[in-house]
């Protein structure tokens, strides 16, 4: 699988907040399969969603990568800036019968479910054209009935039944914005990405990703999904979970932290090493087959949230 291409891998945050322990360990990990495999690495910022960004964490982000020495060849590029791309996408899908205008509110998919669930399957209401004296708000891709298989390179076979498991799903918003699952598989396509090597929290959204890939007639790229940092409540980083930023005064105990979460070797004296040391020494000795293959991993206590003085 793409043995072929010259490597071509990428990270792709979201500016929501400064890069936390999880997001160094997905920039990492994408780094160094990249740069061990003699390949090209891309830094795209997926700022799509501006109520969810905070001012500045782009810079932020992109500033904290150049300070671990993670330098990314090509301009990043800003997907703010690329709804044209995203535009024509829906128009090519529209035109091949495959997207259509859907009036359902979250509530009204909601309440129509048997079981709860906070992903409630999409039954198919506006499928067929909308219901009378409905006004279209978001734009639906279809599924069908097959099963989307891929094989990971560290988590082996997955496999999905759209239809069963997720329903049509949303391209553009009711809001307007565009839909992650758009953006990434117009730009990984636009960027010739050949390896994703991200987190495990998104393995699930891969089989819609390649349902797309195969729409738009796009290559699909190999993924290796790394496992997720979380806490001790078993959630993810992140914003929501008050992660604190990477402190920029011990970047090298950080990578440290961040390579032994990643099972990989590190040299006998960590201590003398210097950042860029360690970065080559890393890099020369990436080794996949040591990889976590569990889907999370508890984060170093200084990663997770400081505990709240009562
Ligand atoms: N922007 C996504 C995130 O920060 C990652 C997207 C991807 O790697 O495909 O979770």
């Amino acid at each position: 699988m793409n043995d072929a291409q010259p490597y071509r891998g990428r990270f792709a945050p979201s500016p929501t907040g400064p890069l936390h322990f999880g997001s160094l360990v997905a920039a990492l990990g994408s780094y160094l399969d990249a740069r061990h495999h003699h390949g090209s690495w891309l830094v795209r910022m997926e700022d799509l969603d501006p109520p969810r960004e905070i001012p500045g964490a782009a810079d932020q982000i992109l500033h904290t990568l150049e300070a671990f020495g993670l330098e990314w060849d090509e301009p990043v590029q800003y997907q703010s800036r690329r709804s044209a791309c995203y535009e024509a996408a829906l128009a090519q899908l529209q035109q091949s019968g495959h997207l259509y205008d859907c009036a359902c509110t979250r509530k009204e998919i909601a309440d129509g479910q048997t079981g709860s669930s906070s992903n409630p399957v999409y039954p198919g209401t506006c499928r067929n054209g909308l219901p009378p004296g409905r006004t279209a708000r978001a734009m639906r891709v279809q599924v069908y009935d097959r099963t989307i298989g891929f094989q990971d390179v560290l988590q082996g076979a997955i496999s999905q039944q759209l239809n069963r498991d997720v329903g049509d799903f949303v391209l553009r918003r009711a809001d307007g914005l565009y839909a992650y699952q758009l953006a990434v598989v117009v730009d990984d396509a636009a960027q010739r990405i050949t390896h994703v090597v991200r987190g495990s929290d998104l393995l699930d959204s891969t089989p819609r990703q390649i349902h797309l890939q195969q729409l738009l007639g796009h290559p699909e790229p190999a993924y290796l999904h790394l496992p997720v940092a979380v806490n001790a409540q078993q959630e993810k980083l992140g914003k929501q979970t008050f992660a604190p930023a990477i402190p920029e005064q011990r970047k090298t105990a950080s990578l440290v932290q961040a390579l032994r979460f990643l099972n990989q070797p590190l040299p006998i004296l960590t201590a003398a090493i210097d950042l860029p040391d360690l970065l080559t020494w890393a890099i020369a000795h990436w080794d996949r087959s040591a990889l976590p293959v569990q889907r999370t991993r508890t984060a170093p206590t200084g990663f997770q949230r400081e505990a709240t003085v009562p």
